[in-house]
Formats: C-alpha cells, structure tokens, sequence
C-alpha cells in the first residue's frame, strides 16, 4: 500500500493528459463532457481524485490509482491482471473497469475516469509491490532527495518548464503520425508496453551515474510518449463512452 503522498502523475501530468484527450473527443463528446463537468471542464477536475484521497467520499479510492507488480513476471502474467483483477497490489484496473461500465456517468465517475486513465500509463502506478510503487527508492534529483515515485510522477515533466498548455500541444505535433498506431493497440499491448518500461527504469537504476542531466536526457522521451498515449487512449475511452 502507498502510504507518501506521491500518488500519481503529478497535477501538470494529469493536465497534459487531460488536455490531449480534450482535444481528441468527438463534437458529442466534448458536449457531454462539458455537460457533466461544468464550466471548470475535464482539465480542471483531472486532479480531484488526488484531492479527496483523504475526505469520507469514497474511503477506499486510495488503491483505485495503481496497479503495482512485481518484478520479472511473464507478459501471460502481466497481461492476467487485466482480466482477473489481482487481490494485491492496488485496484486500478477493476476501479477503472467498473466506472467505465457505469450506465449513467455522474461527475464524480467521470473524474475519477479522466484522471485514472492517466494513473494507468504511469510507468510508477504499474511498479514494483515490495517498494510501494517506488515509493521506497530513495534518489537524488540535482541535489534534493527523492523518490523513484516522485521522480516520474512530477521531476521529470518540471524539468522541461512547460505549462501544461505547452506540453500537450508540443506532444500532439510531435505524435500526430503515431495516434493511429496507438489508437489501434490493444489493453493487453499497452499494459505489456507499460510493464516493460517500468522494467527497464528500475534496471537503469542499477547503472545509472548519478547524474541528473543523464536521467532527464534517457527517460524524456519515453516518459512523453506515455503523456501522449494516456491523453490518446482516455480520448478514445471517452468517444467511445459517449458514441
Ligand atoms: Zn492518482
């Protein structure tokens, strides 16, 4: 269970994404997302479900914002957890399943939808159980100390100083050729991309110099890549929602 604050995205990451995904819905949908969400919007309300973790409103949401694995597991296994949800490790998938299956979407469902969808391509929402989602790997960003967590929930996108605005919009450009590609993917596909970067990052930590500069400079692209997929996928969720 996490028990730090760092609980997903940070609050610029859920804006990038929901940003994308706005800008992504059909004519129906953005009208029925505007409707639901009031004037404030989509982007507005990415954040609230971070917000209330620890109001009386839904007590047990605090584990709807990750799925953690452990480490060197098959893509069968992996891929299982999309199907049979499991008992350890969090509740992102079957939260997210079930308010997607809702049959009237109030507000609250439909905010923890937009920001949800982000938390499920957030390389550290799909990490390591025995380390709270890398919440227990202790790292140094230039010369303050932090988390693995925090590292990719928030320093990363700080580092470039965009505003959110900014962000989504540089991303949109530079995916354009890749949204088909990425509409086209399965769950299953997605999930195992996700996974094995998680794989990946806590394997670079083993050689990793030390160096801030060298951090940034391998892992911002695949970080925005995951930015533009959430935004992409949460459109697509949403379209399909109000078809
Ligand atoms: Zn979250």
């Amino acid at each position: 269970m996490h028990t730090t604050p760092a609980w997903s995205w940070g609050q610029k990451g859920h804006r990038i994404i929901a940003k994308i995904a706005y800008d992504n819905l059909t004519k129906k949908a953005r009208k029925a997302v505007d409707k639901t969400l009031g004037e404030k919007g989509a982007i507005y309300w990415a954040n609230w479900p971070d917000e209330i973790k620890s109001d009386t409103i839904y007590p047990t949401s605090y584990d709807w914002h990750f799925q953690d694995f452990d480490g060197g597991l098959s893509d069968s296994i992996v891929a299982d957890a999309l199907i049979h949800y499991p008992k350890e490790g969090g509740n992102l998938f079957r939260a997210l399943d079930s308010l997607v299956a809702e049959k009237e979407k109030g507000v609250h469902t439909l905010r923890f939808i937009v920001h949800l969808s982000g938390d499920r391509y957030c390389p550290m929402h799909t990490a390591h159980m025995d380390d709270r989602g890398g919440n227990d790997v202790k790292m140094q960003w230039f010369r303050e100390n932090t988390r693995l967590h925090t590292v990719w929930d928030e320093r990363l996108i700080e580092s470039q100083g965009y505003s959110y605005t900014e962000y989504a919009e540089k991303l949109e450009i530079e995916y354009s050729a890749r949204k088909k590609e990425i509409l086209a993917m399965s769950d299953t596909e997605l999930l195992l991309h996700n996974y094995h970067l998680t794989e990946a990052i806590y394997a670079y930590q083993q050689t990793w110099d030390g160096n801030t500069y060298h951090y940034i400079y391998r892992w911002r692209q695949p970080m925005e890549e995951q930015l533009y997929i959430a935004g992409i996928r949460l459109a697509k969720v949403l379209n399909e929602i109000y078809k």
